[in-house]
């Protein structure tokens, strides 16, 4: 195995199936309507590279954490008239089921410049498994692997680690070579400084490694949202019912925190919007971060954090953002955020390089209408940070020839 990984530009699908490994596990609402398409705009590129190339598609993704069992919850079926719509209606099929004798006679049976959806992956427990069978199963499905699905290139799951192994034609398409560009411009000594971090969020555990790897690269990482409080408690701060994420390793918060006495370039919140309860409750107070009273917690940060933060911002030159400031979700929370992707969109304007990151941001951004304004969008948070502390993804490594 060598290094090289080739991209769709390297072949032509002419008479070819293409076997095509998307991540559609998009937000949906309790009608199925698709309320973020973000991830299936990103692959239309790659789908209609393979069909003007005069190629056949059969398009695999998982939907959702069915856990192995099928449900109408988590069909895929719904995609079929979204995905002919977005393709000036191109036939597009559906078939029930991922494994199963009919699958290749159904192959066989579209034309070429046609698609066939096939369902849901994880309907099948061996597709989180690293399954060799089930892996080799898929495999007779195409004649080129096609892997246009960063938001699961950080898992070891069967049609992303094992399937590409049994392809000798292989390639990524245009939305993951897009991921790895821009993360690799990132990572690169090639952007402008000041390099500003912003990570936010609840899952710490996801995001302490990623402050120690970005350590030397950035001059300013802002902490906000429920990350923040481990490091304000382990600093000697009372923080009431605020969040804390158990799987947190204490010794890495007591070494981040040394780290930035010696040099500061972490920012956490002064002060934070507090509420008794964790609901959008309107009752709620200005409070400093080192003083939440008993009974109460942090759930955004607050008016004098907001300027630190967009100060900081706004002599940025390169940002990447991970993790929304506060409980987003709730509108009387969600200020600290929006204000947030307000400012990286202004900077943005003036010449910044912005890369956003994790489905709360985006939600954000989209809510201030910044999100065209955004230098680059990944399509997946998980895989983002993953990529970003460690280059080598599963889903990346089994697509080298
Ligand atoms: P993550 O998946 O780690 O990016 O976390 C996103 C979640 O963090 C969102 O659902 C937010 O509601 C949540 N979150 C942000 N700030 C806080 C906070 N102060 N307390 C509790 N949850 C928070």
């Amino acid at each position: 195995m060598t290094n090289i990984i080739k991209n769709i530009d390297d072949f032509n699908f002419k008479n070819k199936t293409a076997l095509l490994r998307v991540d559609f596990n998009v937000p949906i609402d309790n009608f199925k309507n698709i309320t973020d398409d973000t991830r299936i705009k990103y692959t239309i590129p790659t789908i209609k590279k393979i069909i003007y190339d005069g190629g056949k598609i059969v398009i695999i993704s998982h939907f959702g954490r069915p856990k192995g069992i099928q449900s109408k919850k988590y069909s895929l079926k719904f995609l079929k008239l979204f995905l002919s719509k977005q393709l000036n209606n191109i036939p597009v099929f559906f078939y029930k089921n991922c494994i199963g004798e009919n699958i290749e006679k159904k192959i066989n049976e579209i034309k070429y410049r046609e698609i066939l959806i096939l369902e849901n992956l994880r309907f099948h427990k061996e597709e989180e498994e690293c399954n060799k069978e089930f892996a080799l199963k898929l495999s007779k499905y195409g004649d080129i692997y096609v892997n246009d699905a960063f938001g699961v290139c950080h898992r070891y799951h069967s049609s992303i680690y094992i399937l590409p192994k049994f392809f000798k034609k292989k390639c990524i398409g245009y939305l993951l070579k897009k991921e790895i560009e821009n993360i690799d411009k990132f990572l690169s000594k090639k952007v402008y400084k000041p390099i500003t971090i912003i990570l936010g969020g609840s899952k710490i555990s996801t995001k302490l490694d990623l402050i120690d790897k970005l350590w030397n690269l950035s001059d300013y990482i802002l902490i906000g949202g429920g990350i923040a409080y481990p490091f304000i408690s382990e600093l000697g701060g009372k923080i009431g019912n605020s969040l804390i994420d158990n799987k947190i390793n204490n010794s890495t918060i007591i070494n981040i925190i040394k780290k930035n006495k010696k040099k500061q370039k972490i920012y956490f919140p002064t002060d934070v919007i507090i509420s008794k309860f964790f609901t959008n409750s309107t009752n709620n107070k200005v409070s400093s971060i080192f003083s939440i009273p008993k009974k109460y917690m942090g759930l955004d940060i607050g008016p004098n954090t907001i300027n630190i933060f967009c100060d900081i911002i706004k002599k940025s030159k390169t940002i990447l953002w991970n993790g929304p400031m506060g409980v987003f979700e709730f509108s009387n929370f969600s200020k600290g955020t929006r204000l947030i992707a307000k400012e990286i969109k202004k900077i943005t304007k003036k010449g910044a390089f912005s890369m956003i990151g994790g489905g709360d941001s985006i939600s954000a951004l989209k809510q201030e209408k910044c999100i065209n304004d955004i230098s680059y969008i990944s399509t997946g948070g998980g895989a983002m940070l993953e990529y970003l502390k460690n280059k080598k993804l599963p889903g990346i490594i089994s697509m080298m020839i």
